[in-house]
């Protein structure tokens, strides 16, 4: 059975970026060995929207190649990695109910922790593609407003551990991408922080959606992992109750078993399963376009926090320590509700045997 590798952007001695795919602990310069012209680029975007024919092909040619020895292959501690994609749209879904159940509980007390809408649509915003940026980019504590007149260095600083979805081929104007269509139009997963600064979000979003206390950096990981390479770890999603809409309603299960682990300062915090989540990617993907919205290669889209239903399986701050309430202790003896400065937050992810990688970054003044 052929191997579809991880993909991403490298690049060694000369600075030059190229895409490479990723075996073990080495990095194949994918250009090179195929003498294409579509790889010999800076970023993912020109094999990413050849589409999954191209894709398919490629799996093959560099298994080949790989099991001939025939591969020059580079060791991965030797070259930088880069953002491996020129990221179109960026959108974020909310789409753990044991995430929004525990941040409805957080803000709304007394009302009912889920709003109306939830069980009926994956909600979603659209976010800063701009400020996604790689693993190992330093996250500069970002300033804003928290209240009237107050104004400075968040003081809620906190993660977000999420899945991130890279869209191939893109879509017509008008034209809906079906729930079914999800292997059509995204090549592969990555691993995504969506840092949070949850006193600038709570001042400013009312009414609106996630702003500025969201968009100063995502970071994803670099290695994208086909969706090729998941097959095993596919696994049907919860049951929907209601019964969503047809145009949310799948044939195919696309609810995936990939397990992942946060740590602050190499403490483990969380393990949260991503198998839990009610809305599965290809419903997001139907319903980001239901209403005509096109797609382009390089577009991202991510799960939203992931979260399951025990403590231990919290993906964010607010959640772990209950809006700062109850701080969590790291494996140094000190304690936690937001982020310091100088803390540094891995996220790291296996699916059926498949290693996702990581996506980390370190808290700057
Ligand atoms: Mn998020």
């Amino acid at each position: 059975m052929t191997e579809a590798l991880p993909f991403g952007v490298f690049s060694a001695g000369d600075g030059r970026r190229r895409v490479g795919a990723r075996a073990g602990d080495q990095v194949l310069d994918v250009g090179r060995v195929l003498r294409d012209p579509m790889f010999d680029q800076p970023t993912l975007n020109a094999f990413l929207a050849a589409g999954r024919g191209a894709w398919a092909a490629t799996f093959e040619r560099l298994d080949r190649l790989i099991e001939r020895g025939a591969a020059p292959l580079i060791p991965l501690r030797s070259v930088a990695l880069h953002l491996p994609v020129a990221i179109g749209d960026y959108v974020d879904f909310y789409s753990s109910i044991d995430h929004a159940t525990n941040v409805g509980r957080i803000f709304r007390p007394d009302g009912e922790p889920l709003l109306p809408n939830w069980r009926h649509l994956p909600i979603g915003y659209h976010g800063r593609a701009g400020t996604v940026v790689v693993s190992g980019t330093p996250i500069v504590r970002p300033r804003g407003q928290s209240g009237p007149a107050a104004f400075g260095p968040t003081t809620k600083l906190d993660i977000e551990a999420e899945v991130g979805f890279v869209v191939g081929p893109g879509s017509d104007l008008g034209r809906p991408v079906g729930v079914d269509d999800l292997a059509a139009h995204v090549f592969g997963v990555v691993l995504l922080n969506d840092w949070s600064a949850r006193d600038f979000q709570a001042w400013e979003s009312r009414p609106l959606g996630p702003f500025l206390g969201k968009s100063f950096a995502t970071s994803i990981s670099p290695w994208v992992v086909p969706l090729d390479a998941l097959d095993g770890a596919r696994v049907a999603p919860p049951p929907q109750v209601p019964a969503p809409l047809p145009y949310l309603t799948a044939r195919e299960p696309w609810g995936l078993d990939i397990a992942l682990e946060v740590r602050v300062n190499g403490s483990v915090i969380s393990r949260p399963p991503f198998a839990g989540m009610y809305w599965t990617p290809a419903q997001q993907l139907a319903h980001l376009t239901v209403n005509g919205a096109r797609l382009r290669p390089g577009d991202l889209f991510a799960s939203g926090t992931v979260s399951g239903p025990s403590p231990g399986e919290r993906g964010s701050l607010i959640e772990l320590t209950w809006d700062g309430r109850d701080p969590i202790t790291l494996a140094d003896g000190s304690a936690r509700t937001w982020l310091e400065d100088g803390d540094t937050v891995t996220i790291t992810g296996t699916a059926a045997g498949v290693d996702l990688g990581e996506v980390t970054g370190t808290i700057t003044p």
